[in-house]
């Protein structure tokens, strides 16, 4: 990878790496996923896998290192002269590490990954009230710039710059980048100066395309509405509608495709600069039963799919064969689900009809991570999550009988049964060793995950899992071990691991996570929520001796996952305080607007229950 990435980057600047030898160093309990000094990069050593991989680690592992790479032209040999253009770091940085995965590796499906993984983090980032253009925003000092390392400036911004290569082209697009890098050689760029390269080279006045993608917060909502007759199509409208809080004129250039049974019916490529445009390359053709608006994710929108659409996908999503198009798919039931579109039961429906058919490991893992964890794990409320799960590892276990062994597939399915299955005595099996899925014998990762199944339903005790720290003695281990005993559903578990984590422990940032991470899981409300008052105030107060970035995460890692009013009322009040540090109260705005989302969904879809 290191090679390829040299060699690409080379190709594409025309400018040879400035900075003489390169080193890769991995580094235990690195707080963030990289970091480009030059000529050193350091990396968090779990890229170092100690046991099975799948194929999208493996590519999440390639593109960080082509991103960091990549920052030794954007970011190094040119600077951003100051941090309102942090964008002119990491938008590009992101954008260049997928091209050239996709360009000069074997990891050819990195734009699939970057739709369910990275521009999902980034909608999730649009949602929030701290949302922020890509460029432009004022940055006082370094502590409050250090807030925008988010999905906006990530994801967004990757995705405004493929939509600036649709604009103008992509030879022009290189060409205004090599300019840029010449002239700024071993100096500072601004956008400005960034935006005069291209113009410069495509002939074109950016400055209302600036405008509309990168200095106006906030996204589009895109959806194609179609009049059918005797299974034709007899018109198609894409509607294009701006917020309302942050109006923009977004120019979209992006692709609408459908299939019926497996079968593509039509896919036409448009750009749409007005309210709405009609798709005129639809009509005639067969009218699809699953129609994905912006099916090769060229765009950055919210993208709504028709109620035709959502009711065919159970039974038809697998056999869409285009990883892309499924991935727009996904990534749309996530964000309605968060906008309480779409119910959670709906998306699990999906994912039972689909899943076990997922032949894309982006798509395979960030899914069954996110029903879990997210669907399961968060928004359906505590008492039906029992038989949801065991729905999963039903999926889970088909897959698991099927998949080739040790494969992706394999190992994605394994993951889920031991996360979600209710048959201890399979798990107890597991996690001592007996009848496991091939290619995960030794593998104290995935003991892991059967170990926390384990704590987390009471059939462990402290000392059960003290010997699994004990055969596991390395930082995972007992970081590990640490989240499990702070899992158990019991209240003196719980009071310890509190005071593990708010109290002057000396505890390391890992060690606040995991605590953090395994706190609120519990059979019921009950056990957990006198604690829900004291985040508010013990948490903020960790800024007297934990540092901004370390806390933002206990922030987030240990919000209360008590999904009531009486929550959100101690969020807004906590949010009314003038004494919170920067990164305490941009964790917290986060979080309290993912509560938000989770009493809105409850309230959408169990009104009568
Ligand atoms: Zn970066």
């Amino acid at each position: 990878m290191t090679k390829q990435s040299f060699d690409y980057f080379h190709g594409l600047f025309g400018i040879r790496y400035p900075f003489g030898d390169y080193d890769q160093v991995f580094v235990p309990e690195f707080n963030a996923g990289a970091m480009e000094n030059p000529g050193c990069v350091v990396l968090r050593d779990q890229y170092i896998f100690r046991g099975a991989a799948t194929q999208d680690e493996l590519l999440t592992r390639a593109n960080t290192v082509s991103h960091e790479m990549s920052h030794m032209w954007f970011g190094d040999l040119v600077t951003m002269k100051w941090w309102d253009d942090l964008w002119l770091n990491e938008s590009f940085a992101e954008y260049m590490s997928h091209r050239c995965l996709v360009d000069a590796t074997q990891y050819s499906e990195a734009w699939v990954d970057s739709s369910i993984e990275r521009k999902v983090w980034g909608y999730g980032a649009e949602r929030s009230p701290s949302t922020h253009p890509v460029a432009g925003v004022e940055a006082l000092d370094a502590i409050s710039a250090l807030q925008n390392f988010d999905g906006i400036s990530y994801a967004k911004g990757a995705a405004a710059l493929r939509q600036l290569i649709a604009y103008v082209g992509d030879d022009r697009f290189i060409a205004g980048v090599r300019t840029y890098l010449t002239d700024k050689a071993y100096g500072n760029g601004t956008l400005a100066d960034f935006l005069a390269a291209i113009e410069a080279a495509s002939g074109r006045d950016l400055g209302g395309w600036a405008k509309a993608w990168l200095l106006t917060a906030d996204r589009d909502t895109l959806r194609v509405d179609l009049a059918e007759a005797d299974g034709r199509v007899t018109a198609a409208t894409l509607t294009r509608q701006a917020p309302h809080d942050h109006p923009a004129d977004r120019p979209h250039a992006l692709d609408v495709a459908g299939w019926t049974d497996g079968t593509e019916t039509a896919r036409v490529a448009t750009t749409i600069g007005s309210p709405e445009v009609s798709l005129d390359g639809l009509v005639g053709t067969a009218a699809p039963d699953v129609l994905v608006p912006n099916a090769s994710d060229l765009t950055w929108a919210r993208i709504v799919l028709s109620g035709k659409t959502i009711h065919a996908l159970p039974g038809q999503l697998g056999e869409v064969a285009d990883a892309q198009a499924r991935a727009v798919v996904w990534s749309s039931l996530i964000d309605g689900l968060h906008l309480a579109d779409v119910a959670p039961a709906t998306l699990l429906d999906v994912f039972e009809g689909a899943w076990t058919s997922e032949t894309n490991s982006s798509i395979l893992t960030r899914m069954a991570a996110y029903a879990e964890q997210v669907v399961v794990g968060v928004f359906l409320p505590r008492e039906e999550r029992p038989a949801a799960r065991e729905r999963l590892a039903r999926c889970g276990q088909a897959l698991l009988d099927t998949a080739e062994r040790g494969s992706t597939s394999s190992l994605a399915a394994a993951r889920l049964v031991a996360g979600t299955s209710a048959d201890e005595e399979l798990l107890h099996g597991w996690a001592s060793g007996h009848g496991l899925p091939a290619g995960l014998e030794d593998d104290g990762d995935f003991r892991w995950i059967v170990v926390r199944n384990l704590a987390r339903r009471g059939a462990l005790s402290d000392a059960d899992i003290e010997s699994f720290r004990a055969a596991d003695d390395t930082l995972q281990g007992s970081l590990n071990a640490l989240m499990c005993r702070a899992s158990r559903p019991d209240p003196e578990a719980k009071a310890w691991a509190w005071e593990q984590l708010t109290g002057r422990n000396g505890r390391s940032n890992y060690e606040m996570n995991h605590l953090a991470r395994g706190f609120w899981a519990a059979p019921s409300d009950d056990l957990v929520e006198p604690y829900v008052a004291r985040y508010f105030v013990e948490v903020p107060a960790m800024s007297a001796w934990v540092g901004e970035d370390a806390l933002s995460r206990v922030v987030t890692l240990g919000f209360p996952q008590v999904h009531t009013a009486e929550t959100a009322r101690l969020s807004a009040q906590t949010l009314e305080r003038d004494d919170l540090t920067p990164a305490v109260r941009r964790s917290l705005v986060d979080a309290d607007a993912d509560l938000r989302e989770v009493l809105a969904s409850r309230a959408a879809f169990r009104a009568g229950a």
